[in-house]
């Protein structure tokens, strides 16, 4: 157990006292979870213009009629009173979006809420896994968030003995750039220049932080890709996460988040963007898709899809169905096929 200094104390009690001054005539107050550790959460004060207070957080426990509280949601809170130690959320406010993760026989479960933004991290190591990929962008589409891809580990890329991954990226780079996805690049090493020598993506974006901007973000992608590495990198020396003075550490608690939003900053320290992570968000994805999501998720079928005149067509199957006269015109790429039939078939498993 930690045991807290005098001075902790009265800031602890100081910043109370400034929470509970900013509570409505009813007591309440509008806040963003930060932190999600199971049976409680970590609220931030949000203003009526969606700013967050990141000194300002507050232990809470939640009313059991609410659904499923969220890391991104945003809330109706009530402060404690000064024999308590956690407030009470007593609303949830309306999501923008919702990342769920369905389950069998049971509702969807929420996993993180108002995500803006989906960037998919890929690298030249470990290997680029172009299903996955297509795979994480139809989970994104589906959940109507814009996504982007994310090239990390771009200092490989320029090694002259990486010659033929960074072909095969800059080839993959240029398909999604054509379909109209942002493509940005980035190393963990050197946060200013990305210059990376790739032939065939155009235009093309280093500015991570300014991608982050006024959003929300989220990080997926297979193992090994760097994603923590690069929230490292970006929070730099703040790594310490928001609010680590609060009603949490006033009990001495032992607790493990499940998952945690991140403010990002530029260099005077200025909050810019926000970023949530957790385990289960890192696996958004990989989760079951039906024959309908799919063809949804791969924009340039979806259009395709529409003129199609078999109703439930299987498609490719039928002479007359428009995704496969696509296909044999070129308009769908043979690697986005490929992908789309290697996914349907994986469904059956
Ligand atoms: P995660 O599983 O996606 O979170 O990946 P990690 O952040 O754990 O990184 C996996 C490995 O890649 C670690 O050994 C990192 O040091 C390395 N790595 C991450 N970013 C970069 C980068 O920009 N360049 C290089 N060369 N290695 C990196
Ligand atoms: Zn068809």
């Amino acid at each position: 157990k930690r045991k807290l200094s005098k001075q902790q104390h009265s800031r602890i009690a100081e910043n109370q006292a400034a929470i509970s001054s900013k509570a409505d005539q009813s007591g309440l107050l509008r806040g963003l979870v930060i932190s999600h550790y199971g049976k409680e959460v970590e609220i931030a004060i949000l203003d009526n213009a969606d700013v967050m207070d990141e000194q300002l957080t507050t232990r809470c426990h939640f009313r059991a009629k609410l659904p499923t509280i969220v890391c991104g949601d945003k809330v109706l809170w009530r402060p404690p009173s000064s024999a308590e130690t956690t407030g009470i959320v007593e609303a949830l406010l309306e999501r923008e979006t919702l990342l769920e993760r369905p389950r069998p026989y049971q509702d969807p479960k929420p996993v993180a809420a108002n995500i803006d933004k989906i960037f998919i991290v890929i690298a030249p190591q470990p290997e680029v896994i172009s299903t996955l990929v297509d795979r994480y962008l139809i989970a994104a589409e589906n959940a109507d968030i814009e996504v982007a891809l994310l090239v990390n580990k771009t200092d490989l890329l320029n090694d002259p003995a990486n010659h033929s991954v960074t072909k095969e990226i800059d080839q993959l780079m240029a398909l999604y750039a054509q379909l109209d996805y942002a493509v940005y690049y980035f190393n963990v090493f050197d946060l200013e220049t990305h210059t990376v020598d790739i032939a065939h993506t155009t235009d093309k974006k280093y500015d991570l932080r300014a991608a982050l901007n006024g959003q929300t973000s989220i990080f997926v992608g297979q193992s090994g890709v760097g994603k923590s590495s690069i929230i490292n990198a970006l929070l730099g020396d703040d790594f310490a996460k928001i609010g680590n003075i609060s009603s949490a550490n006033e009990k001495g608690r032992h607790t493990t988040t499940t998952s945690q939003l991140y403010s990002i900053k530029n260099s005077e320290g200025k909050s810019i963007g926000k970023l949530i992570d957790s385990p289960g968000i890192r696996e958004f994805g990989l989760w079951h898709l039906t024959p309908d999501n799919i063809v949804y998720g791969m924009r340039e079928f979806r259009e395709y899809a529409l003129n199609c005149k078999f109703r439930d067509c299987e498609h490719l199957k039928s002479a007359g169905c428009a995704i496969k006269a696509a296909f044999d015109n070129n308009d769908i790429q043979p690697s986005r096929m490929s992908s789309y039939l290697h996914i349907l078939n994986s469904l059956d498993d």
